[in-house]
């Protein structure tokens, strides 16, 4: 688009400063002006269409022109666009919602608290640690572990779980009491020769040490996505979960599973937690929960849990934690009517379906020169690149081989995202067949031509 001092593109440079943006190198080439969306295609203010192929940040499950979305929005802005949830107030779509995510939750999560984003839903669930620890008389158990490469936001508190370096650089986190045990990626983590099945058997054994070294009695809960997304779609090896929960419970440690990106759909089962047997304590989602149509986020938590910080806030006259926005009636409405359209198409059964079709055609290039690993489950996918193959050996990071990848991608008609040396893929979960194939077959496309131009 023309650059004059008035258009969009400067102005944006002028005013706006963006977040996980390179800030200094967005004044020089500044945004990409996204006007429009329809299906699973944005397009830009020049007109071009491209398939948008990480669902915004794996979020627009329904795609970006749904009607019935823009309507809920639309009639409970009109009917009362805002009431608190504090200190027994309600809207009751919000009270339609808590009861629709129970009866769809995880068995033994009874209970939701409503925010508006991610990272709020895991601030909360780390508060609420704090919280049931000191109510039942164990005040000392606080420490939190995660794990390297996990995302979990960007508060304080979210950050400091999360394990990606680049998140704390130049903010002085993590905050003391937030550790980080092994990602649970085989094809980087596991030794030469190791089985998934001994790699999950270290990894267990290391949470264990980790618990024992910081004394147990200190330790109040474990926090995991089923399968790391931001870190890069690592899909954790057979059995680790069984063995983290074992130890978990060994030790009296709360599981709280992050599904801000797993949950609804995207792993091909409604949550993370049914593909790997985990039964958490407490579960955060958001994202898929309204399609991104609307900024709200949940966090279940169970029965004990709840009867425990129920007790808590009647001694203390009351209970500190809440968020202006937490059980906003119009999100509410939107979440609602996004579960029910999950429900009547079967997300569940079309992500499987379409997730087997993508995980089959990106796993053609498992063989192609500069893939490493291709890797995924369900609607969620990562290509892994790699300078040699027999040695996993990565290309220095300053040649941006992924991000070349990307590029070739847009100039096709495709948008995926390009995070360290991997390639992420999570279409909507409403894409059609022909709409993947052309995104994997242009995947193929991007790969040779970057092959080509790095020859
Ligand atoms: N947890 C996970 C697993 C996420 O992927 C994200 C965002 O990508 C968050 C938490 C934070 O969510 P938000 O960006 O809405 O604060």
């Amino acid at each position: 688009m023309s650059v004059t001092t008035n258009s969009p593109f400067a102005r944006d440079a002028a005013f706006h400063l963006h977040p996980q943006t390179n800030l200094r190198l967005h004044e020089q080439i500044g945004p990409t002006v996204i006007r429009g969306g329809e299906g699973v295609h944005v397009v830009d203010v020049d007109g071009n269409r491209f398939i948008e192929g990480m669902s915004g940040l794996w979020c627009a499950a329904l795609g970006f022109s749904n009607r019935r979305l823009a309507d809920a929005a639309h009639r409970q802005l009109l009917a009362l666009p805002y009431q608190q949830a504090f200190a027994h107030r309600v809207a009751e779509p919000v009270i339609d919602l808590t009861e629709a995510l129970v009866e769809r939750a995880p068995a033994g999560l009874t209970k939701v608290m409503l925010q508006s984003s991610g990272s709020e839903a895991v601030d909360t669930a780390i508060k609420l640690v704090w919280y049931y620890h000191e109510a039942i008389g164990k005040p000392e158990k606080r420490k939190i572990i995660g794990r390297a490469r996990a995302y979990h936001g960007t508060t304080v508190a979210s950050a400091s779980l999360t394990g990606l370096p680049n998140m704390h650089r130049g903010f002085g986190i993590p905050l003391p009491g937030f550790l980080h045990v092994s990602c649970p990626h085989h094809y980087r983590q596991a030794q030469a020769g190791e089985s998934e099945d001994a790699f999950a058997v270290r990894l267990a054994r290391e949470l264990e040490e980790t618990i024992l070294r910081e004394g147990p009695d200190t330790v109040g809960a474990f926090f995991a996505e089923p399968v790391m997304g931001t870190g890069g779609v690592i899909v954790p090896p057979a059995g680790y979960f069984e063995k983290v929960q074992a130890v978990l419970r060994r030790h009296d440690v709360l599981m709280v599973a992050d599904e801000v990106i797993c949950g609804f759909g995207r792993t091909g089962h409604y949550w993370g937690c049914d593909a790997f047997g985990i039964r958490p304590d407490m579960l955060t989602c958001a994202k898929g929960l309204s399609s991104a149509y609307f900024p709200i986020s949940a966090l279940m938590v169970s029965e004990p849990i709840y009867q425990a910080i129920a007790d808590q806030t009647d001694r203390l006259g009351g209970f500190g934690q809440g968020f202006t926005y937490g059980g906003h009636p119009v999100g509410a409405a939107v979440a609602l009517e996004t579960l029910r359209i999950y429900d009547e198409i079967d997300i569940v059964g079309r992500a499987r379906r379409m997730g087997a079709l993508l995980q089959e055609g990106l796993r053609r290039y498992a063989d192609h020169p500069l893939v490493g690993e291709v890797r995924g489950i369900g609607m969620m996918a990562a290509l892994e690149m790699v300078a040699d193959k027999r040695t996993r050996a990565p290309y220095p990071a300053e040649m941006k081989v992924a991000a070349r990848v990307s590029d070739a991608l847009r100039a096709r008609g495709v948008l995926l995202r390009a995070l360290g040396d991997s390639l992420l893929c999570a279409p909507p979960l409403i894409i059609e067949e022909a709409e993947l194939a052309t995104v994997v077959d242009a995947v193929g496309e991007a790969l040779d031509q970057v092959q080509r131009d790095l020859a």
